[in-house]
């Protein structure tokens, strides 16, 4: 690394401490337990912390969680991991996935969006995750990439559609119309993904809702 590149990772190590920490302030504010890790190992104890061992864990569509290798460290914890990205699971056994991912103790995901002011924006095709998001009864954690930060509702939305869901599309093969464009054109192909957008302006109430802001670019 020559020593520009050095000062322009310190640069933006500052940066995203600055700009996450105003965010936790900000998702605090609005009820969400939230706190802010520098790195991707910091953000895995953070998760870690707060998975009981043995616990029944539910992950949806989420890249970050993944990227994170959280998976490997769950069952080292002797935690069972529901998740409906299993290669070997038979189409007709998707939807009881689905509900066994949104009623384990933990539901653990990204968001696709969290703005200044402390919210969280996400939109799914299916709408299983956005359900988990916004009614369960079991304890939710989102860990979310510095990339994700956005100024406000409106775009944060546009965000997703013109980065994260091309971006989601590509790595799954599928042929939607921002996969090929590079942005969102609002499209009303059959297998449009953009259907059910959930904003959780404030952590819902009675719910155990935990947010990790990660100084790191993680998932879309
Ligand atoms: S509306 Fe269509 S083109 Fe726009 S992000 Fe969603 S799937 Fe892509």
């Amino acid at each position: 690394m020559n020593p520009m590149q050095k000062k322009n990772l310190e640069v933006r190590r500052t940066y995203n401490e600055h700009l996450g920490k105003s965010v936790v302030k900000a998702l605090e504010a609005n009820g969400f337990k939230a706190v802010y890790a520098g790195s991707s190992e910091e953000a895995v104890n953070k998760v870690m912390e707060l998975v009981p061992e043995g616990s029944s864990v539910g992950v949806p569509g989420s890249s970050t969680i993944r990227e994170l290798g959280l998976f490997e460290e769950l069952q080292a914890r002797n935690c069972r991991v529901f998740e409906h990205w299993d290669p070997s699971l038979a189409p007709e056994d998707r939807s009881r996935r689905w509900e066994e991912e949104n009623t384990s103790d933990v539901f653990l995901s990204s968001s696709n969006g969290v703005t200044l002011d402390g919210m969280l924006v996400n939109i799914d095709g299916t709408g299983n995750r956005v359900a988990a998001m916004a009614w369960a009864r079991n304890r939710i954690i989102f860990v979310v990439g510095i990339n994700k930060v956005s100024r406000d509702i409106q775009s944060a939305t546009q965000r997703i559609r013109d980065v994260a869901t091309p971006l989601n599309a590509i790595s799954k093969g599928i042929d939607i119309p921002c996969a090929n464009t590079g942005f969102c054109v609002n499209c009303k192909v059959p297998n449009r993904f953009c259907r059910a957008t959930l904003v959780l302006e404030r952590a819902p109430f009675g719910r155990d809702v935990h947010v990790i802001i990660v100084g790191e670019e993680l998932g879309y």
